[in-house]
């Protein structure tokens, strides 16, 4: 049943674009590139999402602030499916979300083409990592200081250049 009242779904996208990431604020949930697709079953508005990380404790918080947003547009039906397979790639962000990492003072993750090209180059030699550069001065004189960071989704770094530490989000 169509009903001429409902949104279509390229406008519903412009107010998720407005959902901030309640990990990284700064970040929008479209941007992070978690939203993977959005359709009408009937009256239902079905949003579905894959999770950066599968342990992720803003999974729920982030179907949470979905539906809130979709309310506040007069979209009283809604339904979150969580995709796991494909998993998310740090290929889905966008520009502008890596953008708004820097700036906030989180090195961005990588490209997997980057990550798979130093793979390429490291064959023979596991050592080979990717080059993670600090968000202040640019460095890549980084250190690890701890595999998760202010959350799990993130690891904790410290730039050995101006000795400030950072997160880094984790590339999948
Ligand atoms: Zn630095």
């Amino acid at each position: 049943m169509v009903s001429l009242e409902r949104p279509g779904t390229a406008e519903i996208w412009t107010w998720l674009a407005a959902v901030e990431d309640p990990e990284i604020p700064v970040i929008s949930i479209v941007d992070l590139g978690i939203v993977r697709d959005l359709r009408w079953d009937d009256a239902t508005c079905v949003v579905t999402v894959t999770p950066t990380y599968s342990g992720c404790p803003a999974t729920h918080v982030i179907s949470q602030a979905i539906v809130d947003a979709l309310h506040g547009h007069g979209v009283d039906d809604v339904r979150i499916e969580t995709r796991i397979a494909p998993p998310w790639t740090t290929d889905w962000m966008s520009e502008a979300g890596k953008q708004a990492l820097r700036d906030y003072g989180i090195a961005p993750p990588l490209q997997r083409a980057q990550t798979i090209a130093v793979a390429d180059i490291g064959r023979g030699a596991p050592t080979a990592a990717p080059e993670i550069a600090c968000p202040r001065c640019a460095s890549t004189a980084v250190e690890l200081v701890s595999q998760f960071g202010s959350t799990p989704c993130k690891a904790l770094y410290r730039c050995k250049a101006c000795r400030e530490p950072f997160d880094h989000f984790k590339c999948h």
